[in-house]
């Protein structure tokens, strides 16, 4: 499947505080508490929620229900690249 180019947010980030919330966190699998702190990390790096429903493969979408995302893709990898 061809995923569309994921839009960039181009603020100059300087400083990211994430904060992890243990009682969404606990009843997950470690697989999936790795993707969540890799999607709060992303938005410190500055990538944004996607949220359209062909975005569930990918680590910045928004909504746990149906998320299929098993790691950074190339497309969310490009945009890192891009930006630093
Ligand atoms: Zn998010």
């Amino acid at each position: 499947m061809k995923l569309a180019p994921i839009p960039m947010d181009w603020y100059n980030w300087r400083y990211a505080e994430v904060r992890m919330n243990d009682a969404m966190l606990d009843p997950m699998s470690t697989s999936k508490r790795k993707l969540v702190v890799l999607h709060e990390m992303l938005h410190g790096y500055g990538l944004r929620d996607l949220v359209t429903p062909a975005n569930k493969p990918r680590v910045m979408y928004q909504f746990r229900s149906g998320w299929t995302a098993t790691g950074l893709t190339a497309a969310e990898n490009a945009v890192l690249v891009a930006k630093y």
